[in-house]
């Protein structure tokens, strides 16, 4: 079994459930008490936060960096960075290592083109909703993106960053991201990619009609195939 490296901590909600993924994941497959082996770097959110408002990109990557390359010391096979927005700075942490890093947006992609989806909506943070590097590696891969109109990206990049990453869920927030999946429904998308680590706690699979791309899930599964591709 390959030992896994997760950059986490953004936010730490996520990571948990990442981490409980992979686990049940092994288990699974294995049986027994087998486990992940997996390494963890937990940054302190806050300061990654404050550094995407700023538009600091190259200081979070320099962060995230280091920390990649901390992971790769300690013994990690790959790389995870447990998050979509930060895969902004994913060229930049992938000159800091040498192992191979495991890109969330590719995960993503092949499991849309699985499963024949032609054109999807993207609900994430307003980074990975508006700027190019997230949605041009689902578009590489033949799938058009739609995302919500001006409003609905400032609530469901709200609800990210003031509930979600806090830990809270509400039924009211689930309405709004509801209401902006049935938005672009009448648009013709076909799935929707649950393009942040945390949505999967506010919506999931039976809130909706439309297929759900959950990234959390799809990294954690993708990266436990990896990691027992040798077994
Ligand atoms: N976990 C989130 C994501 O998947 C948002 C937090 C962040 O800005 O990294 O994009």
């Amino acid at each position: 079994m390959q030992t896994i490296g997760m950059l986490g901590g953004m936010s730490w909600e996520s990571t948990a459930l990442y981490y409980r993924a992979i686990n049940e994941l092994v288990r699974e497959q294995l049986g027994g008490l087998h486990s992940a082996r997996i390494v963890l770097h937990s940054v302190d959110f806050e300061e990654i936060e404050a550094l995407q408002r700023a538009g600091d990109w190259q200081r979070a990557g320099e962060i995230l960096g280091a920390a990649a390359r901390g992971l790769e010391l300690a013994g990690a096979d790959f790389l995870l960075i447990c998050t979509n927005t930060m895969h902004l700075v994913a060229p930049q942490v992938s000159e800091y290592i040498q192992i191979p890093l495991l890109h969330l947006a590719d995960a993503t992609a092949k499991r849309l083109r699985q499963a024949g989806i032609s054109k999807v909506g993207l609900l994430g943070t307003a980074y990975t909703m508006e700027q190019a590097f997230y949605k041009q590696r689902i578009e590489a891969a033949g799938i058009q993106v739609v995302v919500p109109d001006a409003q609905g990206r400032a609530e469901v990049n709200r609800i990210i960053f003031n509930e979600l990453c806090l830990g809270q869920v509400k039924d009211d927030s689930r309405q709004i991201y509801l209401r902006q999946i049935e938005a672009m429904g009448e648009q013709g998308i076909e799935g929707v990619i649950a393009g942040c680590t945390e949505i999967t706690m506010l919506v999931q699979s039976q809130h909706t009609d439309l297929p759900l791309f959950d990234t959390t899930a799809i990294h954690a599964e993708e990266a436990v195939a990896l990691a027992l591709s040798d077994q």
